[in-house]
């Protein structure tokens, strides 16, 4: 391509919001190699092109609308998963070139119909699935429990999807009954603490995420919080990594961090057994880009009768995504275009009857594949499965 060619002024903009590293890339391929996509036989998502075009200042090859409609849809079908950062030998961050890419489509209001009404439901309720925010803590009201104060020692953040949607409301119900049995000194975050918006801010949707960000930043300033124990691999990601950048001192834990700290000072003790195989699915965010790969493992092999098993060459560092990073769990993608029912796949060749898993978008993705494909499987979250044992 002549230089004349090129648009700078789009190459530069992609830069400047954060997609740099494009110029590291060389063309080897093995992103779009690695890439989950690239298990799918009928998605052909070249990768490597996408810091090729950044550097052309090309964010479309086409001009007829159909086409650009394809496009776009393509650029939003990345799901952060970070499985291409962990090989790529230049350390081409393409979350951070695709998220750049992005900022400027959701600029230009060209993004899937869904995510914009996501955007839309956050900026009216604090909740992507639009429900009133004074609803948010009516989940717990069963348990009677303390809005969190001073006094106590942590507090508790469910996450918008166990806080609203009934299909994932027992990961933030198990968790609370650890926590009473354990006898730790918590209480709920206020319904002024709203969506950590990780995963919008992954999809482009940069002043969602600042403004956000500060509403919950303060709340958490105002509210006197330290310590902050979370259900979502996303809701820790963004506490610790994200807002910590603005200025967020809150010490984050994951509950599987926690549980396994609770298990090794004998605050919660698995005894019932459970005499069953199980594997464990390593999320993205938690594993791949938090480090965090044996807690949850721990609490596991901790529940008596219990034979952990692995997935075969694609466990911890090469866990597949499970499809719902980005904005992926709210895009409607075609039967045999699922990366939940490709990740479901290599589950079942391990022969476990439990898929253990520790955020509550991995489990709404897995249990709505296992129901599709229907299979026999059981999707269990880590605390539901420690709490049974534990007997509380
Ligand atoms: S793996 Fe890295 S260097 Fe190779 S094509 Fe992909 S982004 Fe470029
Ligand atoms: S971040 Fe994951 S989904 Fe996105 S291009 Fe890389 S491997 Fe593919």
């Amino acid at each position: 391509m002549p230089i004349e060619s090129i648009d700078k002024d789009i190459r530069n903009t992609i830069i400047e919001l954060g997609g740099t590293d494009a110029y590291k890339c060389y063309q080897c391929g093995m992103c779009t190699a690695l890439c989950p996509w690239f298990q799918i036989e009928n998605v052909n998502f070249l990768v490597n092109r996408i810091p090729h075009n950044v550097k052309l200042g090309n964010i479309m090859t086409s001009e007829v609308k159909q086409e650009i409609d394809k496009e776009v849809e393509e650029l939003f079908r990345c799901v952060g998963c970070d499985n291409c950062l962990a090989y790529c030998p230049r350390g081409v961050n393409i979350g951070d070139v695709v998220r750049a890419i992005r900022r400027i489509l959701v600029d230009y209001d060209s993004l899937p119909k869904t995510l914009k009404d996501i955007i839309a439901k956050v900026y009216s309720s604090g909740n992507p699935l639009g429900d009133a925010p004074e609803k948010r803590n009516n989940w717990a009201k069963k348990f009677d429990l303390p809005l969190y104060s001073p006094d106590k020692e942590y507090a508790y953040f469910a996450c918008c999807m166990p806080a609203y949607d009934n299909q994932v409301r027992k990961i933030a119900e198990a968790t609370i009954r650890i926590l009473l049995t354990a006898r730790i000194s918590f209480g709920i975050t206020s319904d002024d603490v709203w969506c950590c918006c990780e995963t919008m801010r992954n999809y482009g949707a940069e002043k969602l995420f600042q403004d956000t960000a500060q509403i919950n930043i303060n709340a958490i300033k105002q509210a006197g919080i330290n310590k902050m124990i979370v259900s979502s691999p996303h809701c820790y990601t963004a506490y610790k990594n994200d807002y910590s950048e603005l200025g967020c001192k809150v010490e984050v834990i994951h509950t599987t961090q926690l549980f396994a700290q609770l298990i090794k000072d004998k605050k919660i003790v698995p005894i019932k057994p459970l005499n069953k195989k199980v594997v464990y699915h390593d999320p993205c965010t938690l594993g791949r880009q938090n480090n965090i790969y044996e807690e949850p493992r721990e609490v596991l092999k901790s529940i008596p009768g219990l034979e952990l098993v692995e997935i075969e060459n694609f466990n911890r560092k090469d866990s597949v995504c499970c499809g719902a990073g980005s904005g992926g769990l709210w895009l409607d993608w075609q039967k045999g275009e699922r990366l939940s029912d490709t990740r479901i796949q290599q589950i079942i060749e391990t022969g476990a009857e439990i898929l253990a898993v520790s955020c509550p978008y991995c489990m709404q993705m897995f249990e709505d594949s296992v129901k599709t494909m229907d299979i026999n499987l059981e999707v269990k979250d880590i605390s539901e499965l420690l709490a049974e044992s534990a007997g509380t």
